[in-house]
């Protein structure tokens, strides 16, 4: 049984990863800060430890052979704003460490979720945007803070596996969504925010929207995710690429769709001083496509009414 380490094991895609790679009969040691919020976790071994400190980072991989590097100080626009540099100097201590942790138990496989947040700013200005091929990355304009980490994430893995031979994987998420992820407290994202919200809100009352509801992104449901991963870690291919859905839509476009879910009319209130992010952001996701031959299955209705079905249970216990 090969033995795999996940770290971020009691975040949201951590969290799922592994209760996939159970499925698959792997041996799966979790790493964290945190347990799991929702569920016990799946993982043979499940290790509470700060990765941002080496020593730390050398205990997770003891013994290890495929390393899923999934840890990170994250949350949607808001969060990722406000705290911009602890973000930033959590991200990269976590992310240095591991690698080196990694090299030094000789492991052979590393994944690095990088992100969308890469992009550069300037391809990023409409609402119609054209989706953002894995060479668009250059020349840099990164997210501040938790962007450019992540882009800093990415060379670190190319100058690791030029120097010592061992492979790594970069996978871009884009959008990320579907149940047992944060829904509520300020990490959340914008589809967990918005079923909150409506969740909560009575028949005709108004929902506070971030923004002015036209600014547009893509999202991708969780299974596609993790079967997207796993099935990167068994390919040859050592480049960032992205994994996301394509089709595009604003976030007036995602209230009305979680609101037909939730079989509720709602009123939105724009609020144009809240953190947006970039104007328009959507993935292409050719190059995945080709080399994977992976293509998400799971619509973003079918995904949002599972989301949303899930929140508004967890709601209703309380
Ligand atoms: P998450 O916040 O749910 O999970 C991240 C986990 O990392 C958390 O459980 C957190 O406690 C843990 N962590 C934070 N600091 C740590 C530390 N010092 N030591 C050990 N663990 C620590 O996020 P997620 O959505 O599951 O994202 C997983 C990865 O994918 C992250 O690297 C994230 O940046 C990346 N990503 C996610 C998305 C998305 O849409 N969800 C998009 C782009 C990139």
């Amino acid at each position: 049984m090969k033995k795999i380490l996940v770290t971020g094991a009691g975040g949201f895609i951590g969290h799922h990863l592994i209760k996939y790679l159970k499925e698959k009969r792997y041996w799966v040691r979790g790493v964290d800060i945190k347990p799991p919020l929702f569920e016990k976790t799946s993982a043979d071994n499940y290790q509470m430890l700060d990765l941002r400190n080496f020593e730390n980072c050398i205990k997770a991989v003891k013994g290890i052979e495929e390393v899923y590097q999934l840890a990170a100080d994250m949350g949607g626009i808001g969060y990722i704003t406000e705290h911009v540099a602890d973000v930033f100097r959590n991200n990269a201590l976590i992310n240095l460490h591991m690698l080196e942790a990694a090299k030094t138990n000789n492991i052979q496989k590393y994944l690095f979720t990088s992100s969308a947040c890469i992009y550069p700013q300037y391809l990023q200005k409409k609402s119609s945007v054209k989706a953002l091929k894995e060479k668009d990355a250059y020349p840099a304009d990164a997210e501040p803070g938790y962007g450019w980490e992540k882009l800093f994430g990415e060379l670190g893995c190319k100058y690791y596996m030029k120097s010592y031979k061992f492979k790594v994987y970069i996978v871009r998420f884009h959008n990320i969504f579907g149940p047992l992820g944060t829904y509520e407290g300020g990490r959340e994202k914008a589809p967990a925010a918005l079923c909150r919200k409506i969740a909560l809100a009575k028949n005709g009352s108004i929902v506070e929207i971030w923004g002015d509801g036209k600014q547009t992104r893509s999202y991708c449901y969780i299974s596609d995710c993790v079967r997207g991963i796993h099935n990167l870690m068994g390919s040859d291919y050592h480049k960032p690429i992205n994994l996301g859905q394509d089709r595009l839509i604003s976030v007036d476009g995602l209230v009305d769709m979680v609101a037909a879910i939730a079989g509720k009319s709602i009123k939105k209130r724009y609020s144009l001083s809240s953190p947006q992010g970039v104007r328009g952001r959507n993935a292409d996701i050719s190059l995945i496509k080709k080399v994977l031959k992976w293509e998400p299955k799971i619509s973003l209705e079918k995904g949002l009414e599972k989301t949303y079905r899930w929140i508004e249970g967890r709601l209703n216990q309380k």
